[in-house]
């Protein structure tokens, strides 16, 4: 064999994987599909911004191990996201916090608001939430269910609410403080210069193919290394055979204006129904860049169909039913090994991806 790993996509996974192979002096080849590498974290520098090529990438941890492995690659600046949401004209504070209450409601007290989201919760005897609706209108009451969340959240993944595993909203936080901090982690910040020079980083001095699909020539990758990295889709690798995953697509829509400001924010979602993308980013403001220019992007979330970029997995129960077929498979195949969003179908985060990389890492030592 030429190579001890053929590593599939030259996403934050297979990069990581990758980098730390080599260090061990392990033979590493990357082939990627795209015509560039760093997969969905990839960054382009355009007017003096880094434009984020497939929508808004934050880095958010608590986890200080995978904290001080990523500031190895690249310094990292203290933005802190503070999203604006944009109901019909109305403008809110994100995450659901006193901003928003006292812009909602005008009360001006933890205790006002709490009051206010119990009285509106009554009307409902929720007692053990069982859908995206329910758990909603128990976290925060139906008035900002209504206006901050069920637009958003049916357009992004094209199913009613009622439809909706509760999980999916679990992640925002509601928060009795005037903070406008997204996340709650303890880490968060933009690379400065961009998510691309990272990857480069990682990858230099080691062999990457571009516009190589694994799929046009299956026969002669899987002959050319010892064990092979796979961070495409897991269903496909198996043909379909029990049938697909399902995802959500994405279409971005970039355009520069001509002008240094266009709204005053990296990210302002619309979270009516009408509107038919579910948010703005307007890339400078990650970096403060400066630039006479703006490049802003928006996301308009789409029905995924087989040969298109599989943008979030959807893990709900049906699918991860699925999923779990497709993984007894997995374990079955000798010498190939899955990894990252794709081929763990998993909706994970830049942070949980790098802590899976090197989990696998320790395990080959
Ligand atoms: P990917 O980045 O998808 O890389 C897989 C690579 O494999 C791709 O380059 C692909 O082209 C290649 N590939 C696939 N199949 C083949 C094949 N057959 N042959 C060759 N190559 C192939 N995370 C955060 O922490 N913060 C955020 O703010 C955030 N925002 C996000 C916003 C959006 C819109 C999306 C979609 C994701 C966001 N994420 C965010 C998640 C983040 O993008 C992922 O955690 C991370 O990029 C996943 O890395 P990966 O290597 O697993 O997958
Ligand atoms: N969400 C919402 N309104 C918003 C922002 C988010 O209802 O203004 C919901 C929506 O269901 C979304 C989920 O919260 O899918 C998680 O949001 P997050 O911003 O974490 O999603 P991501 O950036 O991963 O798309």
């Amino acid at each position: 064999m030429k190579y001890d790993y053929l590593i599939v996509g030259s996403g934050l996974f297979g990069s990581i994987f990758a980098y730390e192979m080599t260090k061990k002096g392990k033979k590493c080849l990357v082939i990627e599909k795209r015509n560039h590498i760093g997969g969905n974290v990839y960054t382009e520098n355009t007017e003096n911004i880094n434009v984020h090529k497939y929508g808004a990438h934050i880095f958010h941890t608590n986890n200080k191990e995978v904290w001080q492995y990523i500031n190895q690659f690249a310094e990292f600046n203290r933005y802190t996201n503070s999203p604006v949401a944009n109901y019909n004209g109305e403008l809110y504070n994100l995450p659901f916090n006193m901003n928003t209450f006292y812009q909602m409601w005008g009360v001006k007290t933890p205790d006002e608001a709490k009051a206010k989201i119990e009285e509106q919760k009554a009307e409902y005897s929720i007692e053990e939430p069982k859908n995206l609706e329910e758990q909603a209108i128990s976290l925060i009451g139906k008035d900002i269910y209504e206006k901050l969340i069920k637009g958003y959240t049916e357009k992004q993944w094209g199913r009613e609410c009622k439809e909706l595993p509760a999980f999916i909203i679990k992640r925002l936080p509601v928060r009795y403080t005037f903070d406008n901090n997204y996340f709650n982690d303890l880490y968060q910040g933009i690379p400065i210069g961009g998510y691309t020079k990272i990857i480069e980083k990682m990858l230099e001095g080691i062999e990457v193919k571009l516009n190589t699909d694994f799929f046009d020539d299956r026969q002669k990758w899987k002959n050319i290394a010892d064990k092979i990295i796979f961070t495409g889709m897991i269903d496909q690798y198996f043909d379909y055979c029990y049938g697909e995953l399902e995802y959500r697509g994405l279409n971005f829509e970039f355009e520069t204006l001509d002008i240094e400001n266009y709204q005053g924010n990296a990210v302002i979602n619309y979270t009516d129904a009408e509107t038919p993308y579910t948010r703005i980013i307007e890339h400078k403001h990650f970096e403060s860049s400066q630039s006479p220019k703006t490049i802003i992007t928006r996301e308009y979330p789409k029905t995924w169909k087989k040969g298109e970029e599989a943008y979030y997995p959807m893990n709900d129960e049906k699918n991860s039913e699925l999923f779990k077929k497709y993984q007894e498979l997995a374990e079955n195949e000798d010498n190939v090994i899955f990894g990252g969003r794709l081929g763990m179908y998993q909706y994970f985060d830049m942070w949980q991806v790098i802590d899976e990389a090197l989990k696998l890492v320790k395990s080959i030592e």
